[in-house]
């Protein structure tokens, strides 16, 4: 049986103690176990804070920037091995292993231009120089410069590649160094990427060390220089950001939480709209990638109250042709979930909502027809598309995150009830509206944007070029406040911040622009 190691001190090392053990969702077939029981993660943070720091911090952007791309191109080198152990841990088809794999290699890739931009320095200074008197010599800047501790970074189970990659690319390119922890259920591939990249010798000493299984008790070790980016539900988030030592030393604390992103039809689409049929093509490709187990999958759907018996009827044509079943297949876009537990709860929300008044208009979810699977063993379920008539009125659908293949169809009857049913989301990672009326848009985006980290348009003319908006991409800020975790990541150098002190410097301007390789005109 494979071992998840951890990469620590320089070493990669198996605990010894209790196992967990590791699934391939397609057979239900254990593929490795994991633990770190008596590793010692204390010497793993001291050495960030020594070795990796140093090197970090007599780097210059441009060098941090050339680590990003050594690690990038390494990864790319490795793709098809890296794809492979994404079928056989995470059960994903080999497009939506990519998602996740090219996801990390491009974000790293992305990053490592941006540290070649700016350059030979070491530190940011942010605009300035600031009057602080009446006298012209004495002025302020403001200067960013990384952070001290080490930045834990915890991830979901749903992006090993590209969530580790992610948050690492920041964080090195601001000059911190990494301990990267990823969910134990689908951490055989986080590691063979850490693998990849201590394989090609890519990673100066103590810069990114990994952690393939639980924390112990890391969260003793932190203090007020450390920062901690997680990724997963909003209850761990929420109980981890309340630990004594995040309160009491104010740590750097950033969550990515789940999120019931909506996407709204405008009242001015009909079916002949190109926007229309991107609207249709974007809650499949959202319902359906990596088997709806994505934070900015499409949740709910809101329609005008006139088009939802249409709606409906579109989805239903298109989702006839979904197949699900082995992911290895070229015509079957909706493989397994990731754990036989992510199927017990996805399939008990679906559960709640019916419960709770909504309807299932298509889908068996529990019994789906498999393509080329002939066992019951592993945790596939099948799209399930529910309507709910009186949105304002149920208790559920604004609030429970099913997090597989589901999405809830709903009507609306203007602008104002649009927005307001957003909101009820209290808080998402985007939502998508799709209208070719911008007095329309414009008010329910000035009515929403409050509530999500990224609103995305589509419109006739830029249904031709438009991603999805489940796509997450390094030049936008990823994160959203309330139930998303309040967090923010990404969107470009915005991404650095989270790692950096930003401290007013006071004095001689002079001396100032000197120190800082300033040339005022
Ligand atoms: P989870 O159960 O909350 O786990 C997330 C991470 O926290 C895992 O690495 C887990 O490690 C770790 N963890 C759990 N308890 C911990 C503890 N006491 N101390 C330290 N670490 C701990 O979430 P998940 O099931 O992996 O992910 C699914 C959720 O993530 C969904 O709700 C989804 O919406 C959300 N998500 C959000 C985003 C975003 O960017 N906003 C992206 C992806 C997913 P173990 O696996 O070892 O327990």
């Amino acid at each position: 049986m494979k071992q998840v190691q951890s990469f620590l001190c320089g070493e990669w090392q198996y605990g010894q103690g209790k196992e967990q053990t590791l699934y391939n969702p397609i057979t239900g077939e254990n593929v490795a176990t994991a633990c770190t029981d008596g590793l010692d993660l204390a010497a793993a943070k001291a050495h960030a804070q020594t070795a990796g720091a140093k090197t970090l911090g007599e780097m210059t952007f441009a060098e941090r920037g050339q680590l990003l791309k050594s690690m990038s191109l390494a990864l790319h080198e490795a793709r098809d091995r890296l794809i492979d152990v994404s079928t056989e841990n995470v059960g994903t088809s080999r497009g939506d292993a990519k998602f996740d794999i090219d996801g990390g290699i491009g974000t790293l890739a992305y990053y490592a231009k941006l540290g070649k931009d700016l350059g030979e320095q070491r530190f940011i200074v942010d605009g300035g120089p600031d009057p602080l008197t009446r006298a012209t010599r004495f002025m302020g800047y403001h200067v960013k410069t990384p952070k001290r501790g080490v930045a834990l970074h915890i991830n979901a189970f749903n992006f090993p590649v590209w969530g580790m990659m992610e948050k690492a690319a920041c964080a090195l390119l601001a000059g911190v160094p990494v301990i990267t922890k990823p969910a134990t259920s689908t951490s055989l591939l986080a590691c063979e990427a850490v693998k990849v990249l201590t394989e090609q010798n890519v990673l100066p000493d103590g810069v990114l060390q990994f952690v393939g299984g639980s924390l112990q008790n890391f969260f003793e070790l932190l203090d007020g220089q450390d920062t901690v980016a997680f990724t997963g539900s909003a209850a761990t988030g929420s109980y981890l950001r309340r630990h004594d030592n995040v309160v009491n030393h104010n740590v750097g604390f950033n969550v990515e939480a789940d999120s019931l992103n909506a996407a709204v039809l405008g009242p001015d689409l009909g079916a002949d709209d190109e926007a229309y049929q991107l609207f249709l093509r974007n809650l499949q490709t959202e319902i359906t990638q990596k088997a709806g187990q994505k934070c900015t999958a499409i949740r709910r759907i809101f329609v005008p109250a006139g088009m939802i018996d249409q709606v409906q009827e579109d989805l239903i044509e298109r989702f006839n042709d979904v197949k699900v079943g082995n992911p290895m297949l070229r015509e079957v876009s909706v493989g397994p979930l990731a754990t036989q537990q992510q199927k017990e709860d996805a399939l008990k929300g679906i559960g709640q909502l019916v419960e709770d008044g909504a309807t299932m208009f298509f889908g068996t979810p529990e019994k789906p027809d498999l393509v080329d699977i002939d066992h019951d063993n592993g945790y596939f379920i099948g799209p399930a598309l529910l309507r709910v008539d009186q949105p304002q009125e149920h208790p559920s659908v604004h609030d429970l995150e099913v997090f597989g293949p589901v999405s809830t169809l709903m009507p609306y009857d203007d602008e104002n009830e649009a927005v307001a049913l957003v909101a009820k989301g209290q808080g998402s990672l985007v939502a998508s509206l799709y209208s070719n009326d911008k007095k329309w848009v414009e008010n329910v985006l000035m009515g929403i944007a409050p509530f999500h980290g990224r609103v995305y348009w589509g419109n006739a003319k830029v249904a031709d070029q438009a991603t999805t908006p489940g796509m997450v991409l390094p030049v936008s800020i990823h994160g959203g406040p309330g139930r998303a975790g309040g967090g923010e990541e990404l969107g470009g150098l915005r991404g650095l911040d989270f790692y950096l002190q930003r401290t007013a410097i006071q004095g001689d301007r002079g001396a100032l622009n000197r120190m800082f390789g300033i040339k005022e005109a």
